[in-house]
């Protein structure tokens, strides 16, 4: 089946914001108008439109997908959900991954807050291009001028506006199109849905003409025969200022901006028009490449072999697991049989189903540059690569940062355990950064994630979507522990109780590594003195020595361990005689080679009024954090550290003291740092008191 779109009118963005600046509202809009582009100006009967409105929200079946599909003059937008709170990090760093350009929101009276300047980056990372939405442009303070200037200078980007308001906070009533050089009027009477063009008003006739010669010299700098004809007084067409903006802002040397109120319904059209026109399609993005061999790679066309990545599993009450998947080339049919190169499975596709607004459509074939949700997805979790298994290809998968925080959870009813046990592990197959372990020894169910608050999302989730209450225990902090001094040595398990023995002997040699390459293991045994179907063995015990560390009995990382010698019986060695040799000559060179204790900081940002600054850098100096910067942020100071993530426990009330409730802040992950000695002295005897470390 031919596809409906070609791959130049496909679309995959993402809304990036702060949260509150408005992205649930604007998604709403876009598909909204999206679904009914062909009604826009027909329909008098504005309020039937808000009736529809109203019904979806209740229904809340808006943007809960993680990939909405709609369509815009001509054009498939699929809306790629992105999160906008930062402990969600990996949430973020996910949706980025598969969309091809973004629109970033802002507020017209918070400007670049904290977090948009946190998510803004990440999508530099991954080199995403970008149009900015300025919102909120009805509310009291609303200064469209000021926010762009603070995206030109606080994100360092060459942002230009494409359309100026017209009239501002109460007064707003549409834009003026800095490239047709028309005023776009939003009609109040029909709820804004609809709008009609006119002339520009006398009195914002020499503003625009500022605007859109900037406009056109922004745009046209990026293209060297433009740029001699404008500045020898030639002038560009509409045709030629709309691609030179295109090739600039897909190149990521300017950023678009547009402007309006997504509640009052006022400029999100003419947004949505800068989303076909200049953010890119899958043809104009890089081709994907193998993450292990540079030379196999895959053009975003249908043409070549099927590669796809799982980038978002969500459960479904009745449908049961939805596995989305962003397919980057060839043609993904519903029956076929495809495979995960990254678990080496091979997997079924079931149905294939496009989300739209308001309704699933099942589909039969899907192409290059599609966003479908697959059901039947058994063994694939989020971040494998699915692929044709005649031309396989692995991704480079998703990174997930590993959990930092842990608490144990248990029902409250006796009952609900197994029902706990199911829910858990569908919220861990949908969240990579969410993991559940079972600890043996203290018989607790342990849940880990990457803050208080993600921690406190999932129970809740807990609690609505699967019905079961829990009470949780302390939050406890994730330590690592590692050796900081290469040391050497062996161990011989050697037993003699009559009849068979047990017989087996290593010399091991352990080094620390550089943080982030959490084990390595190398075998350099020569002669056989170790036979080789016993190395395996050697390198399992390692690991279980591993999993509580002999300090303090938590995961040890960073190091480096090296079998290079040892001996073994004709008839006592076995795979237990050496799982057992490694464990404890592991061990024992581990407690020589200085272990230490690692945690996890987080970097930590507070806004407060400036009254209170100097109770706030207090603060987290004596949670033995660092300040790292004090800036003004629209009149308030924005004081920025980093703090270990076990200082941080019970800070939000402690703010709220401080502050009289004026001040917020986040925090998100940062990396692992050594406890001082002193710290880790105490931690440790808290857990060999209360029986964690043998
Ligand atoms: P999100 O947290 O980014 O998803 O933001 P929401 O869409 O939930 O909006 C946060 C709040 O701002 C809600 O109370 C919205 O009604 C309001 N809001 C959103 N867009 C606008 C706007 O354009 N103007 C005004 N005045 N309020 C808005």
């Amino acid at each position: 089946m031919a596809r409906k779109f070609p791959l130049s009118k496909i679309r995959n963005i993402g809304i990036m914001a702060h949260i509150d600046a408005g992205k649930t509202t604007c998604s709403e809009r876009i598909l909204f108008y999206c679904g009914r582009t062909h009604k826009i100006g027909e329909v008098h009967d504005g309020a039937a439109i808000m009736d529809w409105m109203d019904q979806e929200q209740e229904r809340g079946i808006t943007i809960t997908s993680a990939a909405t599909t709609a369509e815009w003059k001509g054009h498939q937008i699929s809306l790629i959900d992105t999160p906008g709170h930062v402990d969600f990090t990996a949430e973020v760093e996910r949706s980025l991954r598969v969309l091809d350009g973004a629109v970033a929101l802002f507020c017209a009276v918070g400007g670049v807050q904290p977090q948009s300047e946190q998510v803004w980056r990440q999508s530099e990372k991954y080199s995403v291009p970008k149009i900015a939405f300025i919102n909120k442009m009805d509310r009291v303070g609303a200064d469209f001028y000021k926010v762009v200037g603070r995206i030109q200078s606080i994100l360092g980007a060459n942002a230009v506006p494409m359309v100026i308001p017209i009239g501002n906070e109460d007064s707003l009533r549409g834009v003026v199109d800095l490239v047709t050089m028309k005023a776009i009027i939003f009609d109040e009477a029909d709820h804004g849905m609809a709008f009609h063009e006119e002339e520009i008003s006398e009195d914002l006739q020499e503003l625009a003409q500022k605007w859109r010669a900037n406009l056109v010299e922004k745009s046209a700098e990026q293209c060297d025969d433009l740029l001699e004809r404008y500045l020898e007084g030639g002038e560009l067409t509409e045709e030629e200022i709309r691609k030179a903006v295109r090739t600039a802002t897909i190149a990521r040397k300017i950023v678009p901006v547009y402007c309006g109120s997504a509640f009052k319904n006022k400029g999100v059209q003419p947004m949505l028009d800068g989303v076909v026109s200049y953010l890119p399609s899958p043809e104009d993005i890089a081709p994907i490449i193998h993450a292990k061999n540079e030379n196999i790679v895959r053009h975003h066309n249908e043409t070549e072999p099927f590669a796809g990545l799982a980038f978002k599993i969500m459960s479904d009450k009745h449908m049961g697991k939805f596995t989305y998947v962003r397919i980057y080339s060839g043609t993904l049919n519903a029956g076929d049989t495809v495979y995960n190169s990254v678990r080496e499975k091979v997997q079924r596709i079931g149905r294939l189903l496009r989300m739209h607004a308001n309704r699933q459509e099942n589909i039969e074939i899907a192409h290059a540059g599609d966003i479908v949700a697959v059901v039947g997805l058994s063994d694939t979790r989020t971040g494998d690569t699915l692929c044709d298994r005649n031309n396989q290809i692995i991704l480079e998968s998703i990174e997930f940062p590993a959990p930092v925080i842990s608490i144990s959870i248990k029902p409250e009813t006796r009952n609900d355990n197994d029902k706990m046990g199911e829910a858990l592990h569908r919220l861990a197959e949908e969240d990579p950064t969410f993991i559940v372990h079972f600890d043996e020894e203290t018989e607790e169910t342990i849940i880990s994630g990457m803050g208080e608050l993600h921690l406190e999302v999932l129970v809740e989730r807990l609690k609505r979507e699967f019905g079961v209450i829990c009470a949780v225990g302390r939050p406890e902090v994730a330590y690592r522990e590692t050796a900081t001094n290469k040391v050497e040595g062996d161990y011989k398990h050697s037993k003699q109780t009559g009849g068979r023995g047990q017989y087996g002997h290593c010399y091991l040699r352990l080094e620390p590594t550089d943080p982030g390459h959490p084990f390595a293991f190398v075998n350099e045994v020569k002669g056989g003195n170790i036979p080789s179907e016993f190395i395996p063995a050697v390198e399992k015990g390692v690991i279980k020595a591993m999993v509580k560390g002999p300090y303090a009995g938590y995961p040890v990382v960073d190091v480096k361990v090296t079998v290079y010698d040892g001996s073994s019986h004709d008839v006592d060695s076995n795979e237990f005689a050496f799982i057992e040799a490694a464990r404890v000559c592991f061990r024992n060179l581990f407690l020589k080679g200085h272990p230490e204790l690692l945690e996890p900081v987080m970097s930590v940002e507070v806004i407060t009024p400036e009254e209170y600054m100097g109770g706030i850098t207090g603060s987290i100096c004596s949670r033995r954090g660092r300040i790292e910067s004090m800036d003004d942020q629209h009149g308030q100071k924005v004081v920025r550290g980093m703090v270990p993530l076990s200082e941080m426990f019970g800070y939000s009330n402690d703010l709220r003291t401080m502050t009289s409730g004026r001040g917020s802040f986040t925090m998100h992950f940062e990396r692992y740092e050594t406890v001082p000695f002193s710290i880790s002295e105490e931690i440790i005897k808290k857990r060999r008191d209360a029986n964690k470390i043998r």
